[in-house]
C-alpha cells in the first residue's frame, strides 16, 4: 500500500485528527476514484491492516462526510458509495453492471437554487442512470 502525503493533508484541512485507519481509508478513496462501498474499501484494507474493523471503515467514512473531507453517493439504493472527488459533479450509474461514472458538470448547473424560503441549500446531487458502453453493446 503507499501512502501518499495528500491523505494526511485532506485530513488535516478538514480538522480530522489523522490516525492509522483514517489516513488507510483516506488514501485508499484518493487512490481510486471508482466510487467504492465501504465493503470494498474494507477488504482492500484488510489485507494490509489485520486490526481492521468493519466498524471502524463504516464510522471512518461517517466522519470523513460529516467533516466534508469526501462526499456520499446515495444513487445505489442498496449501497453507498464514497467519492473522494469532493468537486461539484453529477454521477451516472449503469443500471446493468452497477458502474459508477463521472459526469463533469457546472456548478452553476448542479445548483440552480441557493436560496428558497427560509431554506438555505448547501449542498446538491445529480444522479443519471442508464447503460454504459459495455452493457449497450451485449
Ligand atoms: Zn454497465
Ligand atoms: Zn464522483
Amino acid at each position: 500500500m503507499r501512502i501518499q502525503t495528500n491523505a494526511t493533508d485532506r485530513l488535516r484541512e478538514f480538522n480530522i485528527k489523522p490516525s492509522l485507519q483514517r489516513i488507510a481509508v483516506m488514501n485508499y478513496l484518493l487512490e481510486n476514484y471508482t466510487h467504492p462501498t465501504a465493503d470494498t474499501i474494507f477488504n482492500s484494507l484488510y489485507q494490509y491492516i489485520p486490526t481492521l474493523s468493519k466498524t471502524t471503515v463504516y464510522n471512518t467514512l461517517k466522519l470523513l462526510v460529516k467533516h466534508g473531507a469526501i462526499i456520499e453517493i446515495t444513487i445505489d439504493d442498496k449501497n453507498v458509495r464514497y467519492d473522494a472527488d469532493i468537486r461539484q459533479h453529477a454521477h451516472f450509474k449503469c443500471k446493468s453492471c452497477s458502474c459508477l461514472y463521472d459526469i463533469p458538470i457546472k456548478k452553476s448547473k448542479l445548483m440552480m437554487i441557493k436560496k428558497t424560503g427560509n431554506l438555505e441549500i448547501t449542498e446538491s446531487h445529480l444522479y443519471y442512470k442508464g447503460y454504459c458502453e459495455k452493457c449497450n453493446k451485449n
